[in-house]
């Protein structure tokens, strides 16, 4: 009886603890600041900056959109990185792409990241989840970008430099993509506003 009393006193007690470890971890997030803080500081760290990746976003949209200035541009890739879905894949990738440049990933992974083996196509699924955050022409402009490889995309695509960005370069020229279907959508509303006037 007393062993019986044990047991259920134990038991008990457990599932109060595990209740409240499973509370707390469901009230524990990230605060949104801190994933937006550091995934800025990696971008810079990487040496991406806003200005490149506006560049993109003018080398996307400035046939379509004759007055458009660069400072546009990057008001729209500032909104972007605002997302959290953006933060994380920044994080994620490039936290990859730092482990393989020190060699600290495992095999077959270290050398499949290492030398952007072209069949790999996870790089491109994280960049996916930034691609159609303003909607589904991203993704046009994802897949012209990732071919054309203008600006940044280019230095990041550039092996002989020793560093590894396989997954930096997908997500540069996603935010790109995106921040492009931003701006588009944005002079399609300003445009119907100047019709209706
Ligand atoms: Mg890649």
């Amino acid at each position: 009886m007393v062993s019986y009393l044990l047991f259920v006193t134990f038991i008990y007690r457990n599932k109060i603890k595990l209740n409240k470890e499973v509370g707390e971890n469901m009230t524990e997030h990230v605060k949104g600041n801190e994933l937006e803080r550091k995934a800025r500081e990696l971008l810079t760290e990487r040496g991406v900056t806003i200005d490149d990746m506006a560049e993109l976003v003018f080398y996307l949209q400035s046939s379509y959109h004759p007055n458009l200035t660069l400072e546009t541009c990057k008001e729209n890739v500032e909104r972007v990185l605002k997302k959290r879905e953006v933060q994380n894949a920044i994080i994620t990738g490039v936290q990859l792409d730092k482990l393989a440049e020190q060699n600290k990933l495992e095999q077959p992974l270290q050398k499949t990241i290492e030398t952007d083996e072209g069949l790999y196509g996870i790089d491109e699924v994280i960049a996916l989840s930034i691609v159609n955050v303003y909607g589904s022409i991203g993704f046009t402009n994802y897949g012209y970008i990732d071919k054309q490889k203008p600006g940044i995309l280019a230095r990041l695509n550039d092996q002989s430099t020793g560093e590894v960005h396989t997954f930096l370069d997908d997500i540069v020229g996603a935010i790109a993509a995106a921040a492009s279907s931003r701006l588009a959508h944005m002079m399609a509303d300003e445009e119907m506003k100047h019709q209706d006037d």
